[in-house]
């Protein structure tokens, strides 16, 4: 597996320009005349809650080296971005704002309607910190992946941890 991936993943690249990335900024031009910011903000955050381009980076890297995979999967807490049963794994893409990536560059509170983000970053954070806690206690081991991890630069350290964290998870699983 190890051999497949080293030639694999230094091919990937980020995706370009897919077209429901064209459709959601039209939605969002669409939803600039009629919404507040705070209510378009809202709504921009419960769009980008699934399906981001960082989680297809994941889940494409994943995928190309032979690992199968649920998503999404209500019945767990806190609704893990991807489930791998077999590996006792499941795995959380974060971004670095939504979900307050301390000490991150990324994650800049903004000026103006600071405590209304603040308050929103701080509810997704305990929500995280109560799924991590439900989830180990069964069992799970919980992997996070930071928005930021997905950068190129960080890429191939990023993708090499994962990899190895799965296989210690197998063993793990499997003793
Ligand atoms: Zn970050």
């Amino acid at each position: 597996m190890r051999q497949l991936y080293k030639g694999n993943f230094l091919r990937q690249k980020t995706v370009k320009n897919p077209c429901w990335e064209k459709q959601l900024i039209a939605s969002f031009l669409l939803m600039a005349d009629v919404h507040t910011t705070e209510v378009r903000s809202y709504n921009m955050s419960r769009i980008r809650a699934k399906d981001t381009k960082p989680e297809l980076m994941v889940r494409r890297f994943l995928f190309s080296q032979g690992f199968r995979y649920r998503l999404h999967d209500k019945k767990l807490k806190g609704k893990p971005d991807i489930v791998l049963s077999k590996y006792k794994t499941v795995i959380f893409i974060h971004g670095c704002f939504w979900h307050g990536h301390e000490g991150c560059r990324y994650f800049v509170v903004p000026k103006t309607r600071s405590e209304w983000w603040v308050d929103k970053i701080n509810t997704n954070k305990s929500k995280d910190k109560v799924a991590f806690k439900e989830l180990t206690d069964k069992g799970w081991k919980v992997l996070t992946i930071w928005e930021c991890e997905l950068k190129q630069k960080a890429l191939k350290d990023t993708f090499g941890r994962l990899l190895q964290n799965l296989i210690d998870n197998e063993e793990i699983a499997n003793s």
